[in-house]
């Protein structure tokens, strides 16, 4: 018997056959930065002739360091000549790459991580992203409180948030961080599965001591939780009491999952190259009253998903780690280590409260008593023509406090702290 043309079914226009996953329907727009980019729009026209100067950004300014850029002329070169052309790399990333990683970010420093527990992406963002998929959807997450907040939106897309109350996802436990608990989070109340930690930390840019990270490593052992370690500012830490990897605690290579990244290390937040550690004693429950190695499931999805960062920016990435490459990023961190403390101690001049700029790229200042994250945001912009971000755009607890950032140049970064002076 003839079929029926399909063009004979009923109207699918009509019937609404496919339904968006409506857990993307319920995040939560992120007005923050729209907002202030409305602000200070309207500010540049009332006044335009003031130079706005903005703190509140979170890009590197400084170029691509030498030893980065003849790596990548040299990878192109590679590329013209069919005897060193590269196609398709493996999905975990080039093994000259991983070996770089695992003999000088974590060899070096006495952790037993090996190359092929490293997998190469392109960038921390997405791999913070796409790691929580590979968990049940029904795992618990926490998070800190202010937060990065592509581990809350990540999860709130996988349907783990629950709804949306008074400012807060009503499945997820959060963790306060205000300088009441000297920005340190207390272990929860009730067992979460997945454990978002982020140091040092965007935004407050503080660092948990090594004793307060061991803390944290002896509950997910205990408690068999899983840690999601987002370390994307390590190369900013200069305290010796803050661990560089998480792995330098004893059994967090059995908890934690590590993220890292080359955008602020070494500039490469438009050449996108960055690394996820998942190491091989790392395990969780297969459902079926068994384990399953992470480290598995997560080469899986990536070898379903991902066909690896490019050829010419993993020679790019590797670069880093040559003598000179290590000498010349050095040189342009420390430019924005200077801006950092140049504007904390502006800030602390003018009797505020600051913390983070030390160990990290970000500065978060205490607002003066009774006003709030938008007040001292708009009294900056007012009267100085500058820019800073709420901190209560990174959570509830992110009230009362701004952030500023020290990846402006050197000379704007002066600009603006001479006009705090005159405020
Ligand atoms: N994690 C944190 C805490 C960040 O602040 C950022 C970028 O601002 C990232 C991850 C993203 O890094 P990437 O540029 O590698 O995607």
């Amino acid at each position: 018997m003839l079929q029926a043309p399909i063009f004979n079914l009923p109207k699918q226009a009509e019937v609404h056959v496919t339904k968006v996953n409506g857990n993307f329907l319920k995040l939560q727009s992120n007005y923050l930065f729209v907002d202030i980019a409305r602000k200070v729009a309207a500010f540049k026209e009332k006044h335009p002739e003031k130079r706005v100067i903005s703190l509140g950004i979170g890009d590197v300014t400084q170029p691509l360091v030498p030893a980065v850029i003849s790596a990548l002329h040299a990878a192109v070169d590679e590329m013209a000549q069919s005897s060193t052309f590269h196609g398709y790399g493996p999905e975990q990333g080039y093994a000259f790459l991983r070996e770089a990683i695992a003999q000088h970010d974590y060899q070096k420093r006495n952790i037993a991580i090996k190359a092929d527990d490293i997998f190469i992406s392109d960038g921390a963002k997405s791999d913070l992203g796409n790691f929580q998929e590979i968990f049940d959807s029904e795992a618990i997450v926490a998070v800190t409180d202010p937060v990065y907040p592509v581990y809350v939106d990540s999860n709130v897309m996988a349907g783990r948030a629950g709804t949306f109350e008074d400012a807060r996802w009503q499945r997820i436990i959060y963790l306060p961080c205000t300088k009441e608990n000297a920005f340190v989070p207390e272990l929860p109340k009730t067992k979460p599965d997945l454990i978002y930690l982020c140091y040092p930390n965007n935004p407050t840019g503080t660092v948990l001591p090594k004793e307060a990270l061991k803390t944290w490593v002896d509950y997910a052992l205990r408690e068999h939780c899983v840690i999601l370690y987002d370390s994307a500012y390590e190369a900013y830490i200069q305290d010796a009491n803050v661990c560089h990897s998480i792995y330098e605690i004893p059994g967090a290579e059995q908890v934690a999952v590590e993220f890292r990244s080359f955008s602020k290390t070494a500039g490469f937040t438009g050449l996108r190259c960055a690394y996820t550690v998942v190491p091989e004693s790392l395990q969780v429950q297969d459902g079926k009253g068994g384990n399953v190695q992470l480290k598995a499931i997560w080469n899986r999805r990536q070898c379903t998903k991902y066909n690896g960062c490019p050829y010419i920016v993993q020679k790019a990435a590797a670069s880093v780690y040559t003598q000179e490459g290590q000498q010349q990023i050095k040189n342009v961190i420390n430019i924005y280590h200077n801006n950092a403390k140049s504007l904390a101690q502006a800030l602390q001049a003018m009797g505020l409260e600051v913390y983070g700029g030390v160990n990290a790229p970000y500065i978060w200042v205490h607002v003066p008593q009774k006003s709030t994250s938008w007040d001292f945001f708009h009294q900056l912009l007012e009267q100085a023509a500058l820019i800073c971000t709420p901190g209560v755009g990174f959570g509830k607890s992110g009230e009362g406090y701004v952030r500023l950032t020290a990846f402006g140049s050197k000379e704007d970064t002066a600009e603006a702290i001479e006009r705090m002076r005159k405020l």
